[in-house]
């Protein structure tokens, strides 16, 4: 947590005492700051994509004020700030997850649902594109049966 985080916070002091006046306004931020907080140690303790119910659930054993509202919200700020990045997954729907996460893949397990990261690039590196074609990025998915789903289903 940086300084700046801190007075926000509120755990630490700005060095002088803030105006009566501005409580409310304070509070306000107060609390938008510690559900902003909350979202983000949620990501910080899964390091991998989440869905939006995903991170209420997370983040309401940390800020019990969160709900959808409030947690769509402060996605979309984090989003907007470089923090997280939204994108589409074809049986999911939108995902978040951080920006700082290093090129991975997607799993997709049909039984627990959950969207595993598999690290590293799995396109083969000599799979061309034809001439004339500039390639910027890519997304691979991949389907099945996890670990710990494969141990309870044949
Ligand atoms: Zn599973
Ligand atoms: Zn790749």
């Amino acid at each position: 947590m940086s300084y700046i985080e801190s007075i926000a916070l509120g755990t630490m002091s700005p060095g002088r005492e803030r105006p009566i006046t501005n409580d409310i306004r304070i509070n306000t931020m107060k609390r938008n700051t510690s559900q902003r907080e909350a979202i983000k140690a949620v990501f910080e303790k899964e390091r991998r994509a989440l869905c939006i119910e995903e991170v209420l659930s997370g983040g309401q054993h940390l800020v019990k004020s969160l709900n959808q509202a409030t947690v769509y919200r402060n996605l979309k700020l984090l989003v907007d700030e470089g923090w997280l990045k939204k994108w589409h997954h074809p049986i999911r729907g939108s995902m978040y997850e951080p920006t700082d996460l290093a090129h991975h893949h997607h799993f997709h397990c049909r039984i627990c649902e959950h969207i595993y990261e598999i690290e590293g690039c799995l396109l083969d590196p000599s799979a061309k594109t034809p001439a004339g074609f500039l390639t910027e990025a890519h997304d691979v998915f991949l389907y099945g049966v996890c670990p710990t789903c494969r141990k309870t289903v044949p």
